[in-house]
């Protein structure tokens, strides 16, 4: 089977030395098997996500001498189809509506957390009555959509990393995880998972700070019978005190350097010698 990879970057930046390394990745690992390399903006969050941040990535990254096959998915522009799968969990009683605002969910220091370092959702809108669920609706209470955990597993599951083996997935330590946020008709998990399905993706390469959520990437393929690809999660970019680069540090934006008369081969030279997590 040929590889298909992807990069898929959240356009709420420019693309800097940490990103571009995933994305060289990625596109590297198609590139010598002679497969696919596909591109996707991840732009469902309208709030971080900006069109001129898309655009730059983009001009960057053919800057940067990187070729993607056919065109760029945009999320933004296949909101119907993530609601599709929302509606089809919802029909297996699969999800329910979560009036709780974020300072209801944040607990004591003490309290559980998911392996991503949120705090555990405690089930509170779980139980309550269809009545009771229906009028909060009806009265213009904002909800997001949480997957009933406990409902969602049925068998164990495993996914292969590459150059580790299988790994056995423990979602339930997520809790009941948000699928449709109340301010994005979709949430990361949900639209990943389905976008990597549909493109037929077959090698996903992407950071290790994201590793731990493909344990509910792989109960969502299970739920709603979508392949599972194989993942390669590579190392990080970190700073001299060994924190990974990120967009907040205002670590170093290809068009910074750029500006600063860096070549595209210079920067990819930087990317090779620079410091990684591990
Ligand atoms: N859109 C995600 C991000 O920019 C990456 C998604 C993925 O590679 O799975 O962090």
């Amino acid at each position: 089977m040929s590889v298909i990879t992807r990069f898929a970057p959240s356009p709420t930046g420019y693309l800097h030395l940490g990103s571009a390394f995933s994305a060289l990745t990625a596109w590297r690992r198609a590139r010598e098997a002679g497969g696919k390399f596909l591109l996707r903006l991840e732009d469902i969050d309208t709030a971080r996500c900006r069109p001129e941040f898309a655009a730059a990535i983009l001009e960057d990254l053919a800057w940067l001498g990187i070729d993607w096959d056919g065109e760029v998915r945009v999320q933004s522009q296949h909101l119907t189809e993530y609601r599709a799968a929302l509606d089809a969990l919802t029909v297996r009683g699969l999800l329910y509506p979560c009036f709780c605002t974020r300072a209801d969910i944040v607990q004591s220091a003490s309290a559980p957390h998911t392996p991503d370092g949120a705090p555990l959702y405690p089930g509170t809108c779980r139980n309550l009555s269809v009545d009771e669920r229906e009028a909060r609706i009806a009265a213009g209470e904002r909800y997001a959509l949480r997957l009933d955990m406990a409902r969602a597993i049925a068998a164990p599951l495993a996914f292969e990393e590459e150059g580790e083996g299988t790994i056995l997935c423990r979602p339930e330590l997520f809790g009941d995880v948000v699928l449709a946020r109340k301010d994005a008709p979709g949430s990361y998990h949900l639209c990943v998972t389905h976008d990597d399905a549909l493109q037929g993706v077959t090698l996903v390469t992407r950071g290790e700070d994201l590793k731990s959520a493909t344990n509910l990437h792989r109960l969502l393929q299970a739920l709603m019978g979508w392949p599972c690809p194989t993942y390669a999660h590579h190392e990080l970019l970190v700073n001299a005190v060994g924190r990974r680069l990120a967009k907040r540090d205002r670590a170093e934006t290809l068009r910074e350097l750029r500006a600063q008369g860096y070549s595209a081969a210079d920067v990819r030279a930087m990317i090779a010698t620079f410091r990684r997590s591990g």
